[in-house]
């Protein structure tokens, strides 16, 4: 892997540390702001509690008073009967006693309802008090808690800033700046290419393309510019998990058509390499693995090819492909892009059965090298 891709990673990571540190320090002194928003709200409820144990008590000792004021003026009212010179007079002190009386039982009645009220409100108080004591032992551990992380997210974060400010020096200072640009508008600036993906956009790249990234080049995606990489380890578990979900069909030994790849092919890199077998003669056409670009003229040789082209099936990999070799004829100089994705991702395929070790005796013509001395 490329030092400046290495480093990016680095940088990113950082970056999504700082990003996430940030977050939280932020998000700490918010949750002490709830807890103390209720307990504001549990202490007006004692308050109000309170408060009307305060008014019943008034309106109690109100009573009381009133009890007695009539009661003073009913012995009043007595020692004045005892003096009367009329009947008439006197029916007059027997009716202010009468009403008097009636007041004290109206009085009487009143601080009674008060009592039984007092219990209730009693029971409110006490119950507001717990509660309150609850919240503020809850706060207090709140906020010995939020200064203790606070105190750890800062001390990691001065961490990711050192290995930010390092990861950031490795870096060429025009690709740094390609990052930021992209980081900024899309959150990431550097995305991992899986299963010929970039894993930022999900964009599928093209075979050439894929391979440059594969090959260690600087490649920025078509689609999202993010700074594309590739990691083998991933690749092979991707690989290894695709082989578990789906088998690769096994291409047919006797087929008429048949498909190879080959990492070296004369002078050239990577090859496909297609034969035909047709009325007791066979051909060959060759094709560039990375532009789909024929090579060379047609080769036609007399019998089957596995017989006739013997030596260029060595070191092959044998792959799924077929297309009327009337089509293969209207392609002319370059192979369509399909069928060139086709291609590669059976290869993809191929590679990751014989990683997986998915390679059965007698069957290992399907996907590994065919010797012609196993045909
Ligand atoms: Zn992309």
């Amino acid at each position: 892997m490329l030092p400046d891709v290495q480093n990016l990673m680095e940088l990113q990571q950082a970056d999504r540390e700082i990003l996430r540190l940030k977050d939280e320090i932020a998000a700490l002194p918010k949750r002490v702001a709830v807890i103390e928003q209720k307990l504001a709200g549990t202490k007006a409820v004692l308050e109000n509690a309170k408060t009307a144990v305060k008014a019943d008590e008034a309106a109690r000792r109100k009573h009381e008073t009133a009890i007695q004021d009539q009661q003073q003026k009913i012995s009043k009212y007595r020692d004045q009967s005892l003096e009367v010179k009329t009947n008439d007079q006197y029916k007059a002190l027997m009716h202010e006693i009468q009403f008097a009386e009636q007041d004290i039982r109206a009085n009487e009645d009143k601080i009674l309802e008060l009592m039984v009220n007092a219990e209730a409100r009693e029971k409110g108080v006490k119950a507001a008090e717990i509660e309150l004591k609850a919240e503020m032992a809850e706060i207090e551990k709140e906020k010995a808690d939020a200064r203790e992380r606070t105190a750890a997210d800062e001390k990691e974060l001065k961490e990711w800033s050192g290995k930010r400010e390092k990861a950031r020096a490795g870096v060429n200072p025009d690709l740094l700046r390609h990052y930021d640009r992209v980081s900024k508008f899309r959150g990431t600036g550097l995305a991992e290419v899986r299963d010929q993906k970039c894993m930022g956009c999900q964009m599928l790249l093209r075979p050439q393309t894929f391979n440059e990234v594969r090959g260690g080049q600087m490649i920025i995606c078509e689609s999202c510019q993010r700074i594309l990489y590739f990691d083998p380890a991933s690749e092979t578990a991707e690989q290894a998990h695709a082989a578990t979900r789906r088998r690769r069909p096994r291409p047919k030994a006797d087929a008429d058509q048949a498909w190879y790849y080959r990492a070296e092919y004369h002078d050239h890199g990577e090859v496909f390499l297609v034969f035909i077998n047709a009325e007791g003669n066979s051909s060959r056409h060759a094709y560039d693995a990375h532009s789909g670009r024929k090579m060379g003229e047609t080769e036609n040789l007399a019998g089957d090819y596995h017989t006739a082209f013997a030596v260029d099936l060595a070191h092959a990999i044998r792959l799924n492909g077929g297309w009327p070799a009337s089509e293969i004829e209207e392609w002319g100089t370059e192979m369509p892009t399909r069928a060139l994705d086709s291609l590669f991702a059976d290869l993809h395929a191929a590679r990751a059965e014989t990683a997986k070790g998915h390679v059965h005796s007698g069957h290992a013509e399907a996907i590994t090298s065919e010797h012609p001395a196993a045909s």
